[in-house]
């Protein structure tokens, strides 16, 4: 498969402020998914950015689309292009299990969906901060903000598991610019009211777009509706992450009967790969019945 051109539903804001919406991807190749199954315990927001620096060929006019970038993409403008890459390397269809959430049920339960019902809230981005006036219950100041992106995620992941209220408050210090224009240390951040804090965050949640993280299920044991939690990042590097002894068993089948180089295999996509090893197979087979 070739390049594909994608509108992010966010945008990518530069450091003259100019606002990039158009992405150029190119699909998976055996380098990628190397680089993604050798590297288990590699927190995934990490992951991700070194991911999609090697298939994101352009953002707007930006041709040398750098790791810094990447980093600085919006949250859901990355999972975005992660869902899109996903579909060109394996196809819009979606097989994931799950259970039923109902507690006298809780079947467990092979569903398919497709990739594009999965809800994406576009929010095209006009600059890089935003503005807010706090209600005069949270002190009614003035905050200046940008919205969260891959290197807040990438600084935060450890202290998301261990405690979430101080990623929270770090999450805000890194995103305020200025409170009542003055930028605020993070000792300003954390005796911040609660409210002022939940309503900060409730604009950027309103501000962002976002790749919706769970979808409505029908359970094909008791026949009930119900919404079922499916995060794209988590599903799609597990899918990602295949078994380095496969790849390499991969890469040696083709090499033994091709004789191309490592570098040449590695260097298709995944579905040319599997399109050779099919081929080769089906001859074998052939040759095998003759
Ligand atoms: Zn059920």
């Amino acid at each position: 498969m070739d390049r594909m051109a994608f509108q992010l539903p966010g945008g990518f804001v530069d450091d003259d402020g100019q606002v990039h919406d158009h992405v150029i991807l190119s699909p998976l190749c055996g380098f990628s998914e190397r680089m993604v199954a050798g590297r288990n315990g590699t927190p995934a927001p990490v992951l991700l950015t070194a991911l999609l620096s090697r298939c994101i060929d352009k953002i707007g006019s930006i041709d040398q689309v750098t790791e810094g970038m990447v980093r600085r993409l919006l949250v859901g403008d990355r999972l975005f292009l992660l869902l899109k890459l996903r579909e060109m390397t394996f196809g819009r269809n979606i097989q994931a299990v799950i259970n039923c959430s109902f507690p006298d049920c809780r079947a467990r339960a092979d569903i398919d969906f497709a990739t594009e019902n999965i809800p994406i809230t576009q929010s095209p981005q006009g600059s890089l901060w935003h503005r807010l006036q706090l209600s005069p219950a949270a002190g009614g100041n003035i905050v200046t903000f940008r919205l969260p992106n891959g290197e807040d995620q990438e600084m935060l992941t450890h202290l998301l598991d261990s405690n979430e209220d101080m990623a929270a408050d770090k999450l805000l210090a890194r995103c305020v610019e200025s409170i009542d224009a003055v930028r605020p240390a993070m000792a300003d951040i954390i005796t911040l009211p609660p409210t002022a804090k939940a309503e900060i965050e409730q604009e950027m949640e309103r501000l962002a777009p976002r790749i919706s993280t769970s979808f409505e299920a029908r359970c094909p044991v008791c026949d009930r509706s119900f919404t079922a939690a499916f995060d794209v990042q988590e599903f799609v590097m597990a899918e990602l992450n295949t078994r380095l002894d496969l790849l390499l068993k991969e890469v040696h089948y083709l090499a033994f009967h091709y004789h191309w180089s490592e570098k040449e295999i590695l260097g298709m996509t995944r579905q040319n790969r599997r399109r050779y090893i099919e081929v080769l197979s089906e001859e074998m087979e052939r040759l095998n019945h003759a």
